[in-house]
């Protein structure tokens, strides 16, 4: 840093005159920037909202609706025999299983699926006692732990095998080979081999919506194919029957229109095959039936039979116990594990050993979201100070105070229950033990007590042994041709005034410590003095952007209240300041950098708001050029896509994360930004995405505003370090999520805000006891939003089986999901994607042929069993195998499926189950006070006579039919005719409507 203190020399330092010392901003606003738009040639007049980038490469401008993608081949390689099996029996169903009816005759009794057979215990060996953890702490019988950390953690993906494209299926089966195999009946999808139309945007633009086709077309009606290659196979060569697990791939899970068959008349035609078995448009053989979609396990009927049967709390200390289902509203009582509203885990039985968990496939997870917000009715995390000595701690794992410690000696020393290792108790902390063992303040003490919990820290536990300052907020706004012309700019400015008065604070009461400070760009970066002795704000313009530095520091961050007039000031000016830009060209590392330099600075962590237009063309650091190429989508080379363009961005992560410094970046671009490399600061400081594609202010502002306030206001975390310790036996070996790792066990987040969680998995390295359980115990610490140092702990016991049986009967489907999905979405960044949706496939393969080979009664060859508690997981998979991601749809740009990568990245299990499998509400039956049952994802369940809400966590979607009452479309649209829907509207008379991104209207 050339500049210490004061106001820059303007001389020699490589920036614009500065004005610190120079009259009010009306004049140097004037003056200061002005010269460095002289460059740039002035927009076409015919394109006012599109300038041609002058120096911009022809091919930045190519939009996102490329040719479509080669064709993708059919899954014709890897479906499991045993779910192509399904439907061909009529066995009667073993217990705690399901079967399904024979899935060709036409005949099929009612939904077989619908309510889950009980499960009965009789003839199953499901036995496991689950002790009360309170009560009985597990005794101590383990071999010492390792001291120390834990072995370096194995490479990230994959940690299995993944068939390269050409070995379709070459996954070896660890578990049992699949039984047997049916054949002949299984018809190709035909999807994929047709082009789509190319007019469709993406669901994930905002921008101009023209009528969108979010929701799935027919897809039932699937006769085999021409190309159906019937035939005896062997088991994991058949071609995927998408009657049986695994539906036809017509839709994502978003339900774009991919490829329609031949003769699709489009989107949302009034098509005759509403609610009926629709006509197959291709000629197909005639030999098969159509399958009842009915037969197939329906995931409303699962998440309603939740509902029915969750009435009572969910108590925390039976160790072993699955929670209610992440779609089931119910309260949780903490009594020594962690809600699952902070931890979930695929298996609450986990195998005792490798060879089982081999052999299983189901993988051993646990999605942690650590500052989790909990509903009004729930306590959060108890704050506990253990004085100056800091939280007490085991001497050789460091694993922190917990419920499983188990106290000795009367009480004077404590055996820790994740290393066996015997520590002292330090005097402050002694208590004398009742009759049982347990001390006689247990229940006083959150630590002894229950799951979660915080720890004051201690200095010992702050970056070089300080205390931390305050975070800081920055504000760094494109203000190019089209950050003005879109309207960001003003929108952005406009919002700030009221918004930074709800900066993140502890109590309610006191005004917010978050400082913040401004900074606007193009080509060049804008620093802005908002000091509170000023008149009016100044500029200082920074030209010079190959070495990044802040030109001021006192000044630049503030306290809003004390420099509140400044700050107004400053942004009512800045749109009108740049209203007549010509600048089409930006930068983009050197604003991070700006930010970071200034958090440097001030000595504190903090958060960057990054609002950015257009991919950073313009001469400096961090420089990108435009490298979107549809043809490498489906190859081999498809994974560089997806991979960071220039290695800048990696370096800079990883200094922004040793600041403290997380990076939210707010996007709104009219073509390819390369979002594959402007997020990797964004994901590996844990900060977030947001994408606003074509955004117009009209129609894009609410859901800009409403992303923008949450974001600013939610409960965050910076500079936190979160590490899992394990019981011995077991130990974390993966983790995803939004983070940075230097070593193998330290998640580092620059920020962690309540909505990340984190998925880790477990891999065992030496036995696993019946008796004891696994323990894990996952310790926070970062610096809250008043600037207080904290850790934050999450304990969580599970029980351990030496019966297969006995873990399916204990895994959650949905967490397997996220788990699936987060490991698919980064392994495209290594693996095509046929081989990513390869290994998936197997996987599920695996863990069912498992589930029929050890733990099923003997059925017939042709019938599919699934575990009650996997009932869903083919269907499931199926919407992650069609997410854009591993299958993109012609309209989807390599963008979108960049920015949803890292989106689901650090999703918990609620949001990819909203995700993957959309919530379908008829609105038609809407009635006060209670939202209608959900219907299935499927347009063969929409009636022409309704109208129904989508909603996937990201978007809210209105599906009208053509036949709908005038009376309910008057009360939705103000009209009673359909065709007068305003299908741009996004506020609508009904409250419902008042929060849908788009409509979409079945014309
Ligand atoms: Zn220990």
């Amino acid at each position: 840093m050339q500049l210490t203190s004061g106001p820059p020399t303007p001389a020699g330092l490589g920036y614009a005159p500065p004005h610190s010392s120079q009259p009010p901003i009306s004049t140097s606003y004037q003056s200061a920037p002005q010269p460095s738009f002289t460059q740039a040639p002035p927009p076409a007049s015919s394109a006012p909202t599109q300038p041609p980038p002058p120096n911009a490469p022809a091919a930045s401008q190519q939009y996102y609706r490329g040719p479509p993608p080669p064709p993708q081949p059919p899954f014709n390689s890897a479906l499991p025999p045993t779910s192509q099996q399904q439907f061909l029996s009529s066995a009667p169903p073993p217990p705690s299983q399901q079967t399904f009816p024979p899935s060709f005759s036409s005949s099929i009794p009612p939904p077989s699926c619908a309510p889950a057979p009980p499960v009965s215990q009789s003839q199953q060996p499901f036995s496991t006692p689950q002790p009360h953890f309170s009560s009985a702490p597990p005794p101590v019988s383990q071999p010492g732990f390792p001291s120390g950390p834990p072995p370096p953690a194995q490479g990230s993906f994959p940690p299995q095998p993944t068939p390269s494209s050409s070995q379709p299926g070459s996954v070896p089966p660890p578990g049992p080979p699949p039984t047997s195999v049916t054949s002949g009946q299984y018809p190709t999808p035909i999807q994929h081999q047709q082009q789509p139309p190319d007019s469709q945007p993406s669901p994930y633009h905002s921008g101009p919506p023209p009528p969108r086709f979010q929701m799935p077309p027919t897809v039932n009606h699937l006769p085999p194919g021409p190309q159906s290659p019937p035939g005896p196979q062997g088991p994991l060569q058949q071609p995927p029957s998408p009657q049986t697990g695994y539906p036809p791939q017509q839709n994502g899970a978003f339900g774009q229109t991919r490829s329609p068959q031949a003769g699709y008349p489009g989107p949302y035609p009034v098509q005759p095959n509403y609610g009926a078995p629709a006509p197959a448009p291709a000629p197909a053989a005639p030999a098969q039936k159509r399958l009842d979609p009915d037969a197939i396990p329906s995931p409303i009927q699962v998440i309603e039979d939740d509902k029915a049967k969750t009435n009572e709390p969910f108590v925390t200390g039976v160790r072993g116990q699955a929670p209610p289902l992440v779609t089931t509203s119910f309260h949780v009582r903490d009594q020594g594990n962690a809600s699952p509203r902070f931890v979930r885990c695929t298996a609450y039985n986990m195998p005792c050993t490798a060879d089982m968990a081999k052999q299983s496939q189901v993988p051993l997870a646990a999605v942690i979201k650590p500052l989790a917000t909990l509903p009004p009715d729930e306590n959060p995390p108890y704050m506990v100070d253990h004085g100056e000595g800091g939280p007490i701690r085991c001497n050789r794992c460091k694993a922190y105070m917990c419920p499983y410690m188990q106290f000795i000696e009367g009480g004077r020393r404590f055996q820790c229950s994740f290393c066996n290792c015997v520590t002292d108790v330090p005097p402050h902390y002694f208590q004398h033990l009742d009759h049982t063992g347990k001390r006689v303040d247990c229940y006083d003490r959150p630590e002894l007590s229950l799951g979660s919990y915080e720890f004051l820290a201690t200095v010992d536990y702050c970056k070089n042994n300080k205390l931390p300052q305050p975070p800081a907020f920055i504000f760094l706004i494109d203000v190019s041709y089209n950050a003005v012309k879109s309207g960001m700019v003003s929108i952005v400015c406009h919002e700030l005034k009221s918004l930074l008065d709800h900066l993140p604070r502890e109590n309610p009461e006191v005004d917010s410590v978050v400082r913040v400070g401004f900074v606007t760009y193009n080509k060049v970066l804008h620093f802005y003095n908002v000091k509170a002795s000023l008149a009016q704000p100044q500029m200082l313009v920074v030209s010079d952007v190959s070495d990044m530095f802040v030109p001021l520091l006192d000044g630049f961050l503030v306290n809003v209240n004390e420099s509140r007039q400044v700050i107004e000031s400053l942004l009512d000016q800045i749109p009108e300041m740049f209203a007549d830009t010509r600048e089409t060209e930006t930068v983009f590392g050197p604003v991070i950098q700006a930010g970071l330099e200034a958090l440097k600075a001030a000595d504190c962590a903090g958060k960057l708001f990054v609002f950015h237009t257009s991919l950073p063309i313009a001469e400096a650091p961090g420089k990108l050029k435009n490298r979107e190429d549809k043809k490498l989508i489906g190859t081999d080379k498809e994974k560089s896509l997806f991979q960071p363009q220039v290695g800048f961005y990696n370096n800079l992560a990883k200094e922004c994360v040793a600041q403290g410094c997380c990076v939210d970046l707010f996007l709104f671009p009219n073509q390819y930004v390369d979002v594959a490399t402007l997020g990797v600061v964004p994901v590996s400081t844990g900060g977030s995405v947001y994408k606003y594609t074509y955004f117009q202010a009209q129609t894009d502002q609410e859901r800009f505003l409403n992303d923008l306030r949450r974001d600013l206001q939610k409960h965050v975390g910076f500079d936190a370090v979160m590490r899992v310790r394990t019981s011995t036996g077991i130990r974390a070996t993966d983790f995803f999520g939004s983070f940075y790792m230097s070593n193998t066990t330290d998640v580092e987040l620059a920020g962690l805000d309540c909505d990340k969680a984190i998925t880790v998995e477990f891999k065992h390295d030496d036995k696993l006891s019946e008796e004891t359980g696994a323990l894990m115990q996952c310790a926070v610490l970062y610096t809250s939003c008043s600037g207080q140092r904290r850790l934050r702990i999450h304990n969580m016991a599970v029980n351990c089986c030496s019966q297969l049986a006995d873990l399916y009967r204990n895994c959650e489907t949905d967490t397997i999901i996220n788990y699936f999905s987060k490991y698919a979405f980064r392994g495209v960044l290594s693996n095509p994607t046929k081989a990513v949706r390869d290994t998936l496939v197997n996987q599920c393969a695996q863990i069912l042929a498992c589930y029929r080979k050890n733990c099923a009664s003997p059925s017939s060859a042709g019938q599919l069993i699934l575990p009650e508690c996997m009932k869903l997981l083919p269907v499931y998979l199926n919407c992650v195998l069609k997410s854009d991601v591993l299958l993109p749809g012609a309209d989807v740009s390599l963008d979108d499926r960049a920015y949803l990568k890292q989106l689901i990245s650090c999703m918990d299990v609620a949001d990819t189950h909203v995700f993957f499998y959309p919530r379908l509400l008829p609105v038609m039956k809407l009635e006060s006070g209670s939202l209608p049952v959900a219907v299935r994802n499927s347009e063969e369940r929409l009636s022409k006579g309704g109208v129904y809400l989508m909603e996937t966590g990201l978007h809210l979607f209105l599906w009208v039919g053509a036949s709908v009452q005038q009376e309910l479309l008057l009360n939705l649209f103000g009209t009673p005719s359909f065709s007068q829907i305003d299908s741009s509207m996004v506020r609508g008379d009904a409250s419902l409507c008042s929060c849908v991104g788009s409509v979409v209207v079945n014309t």
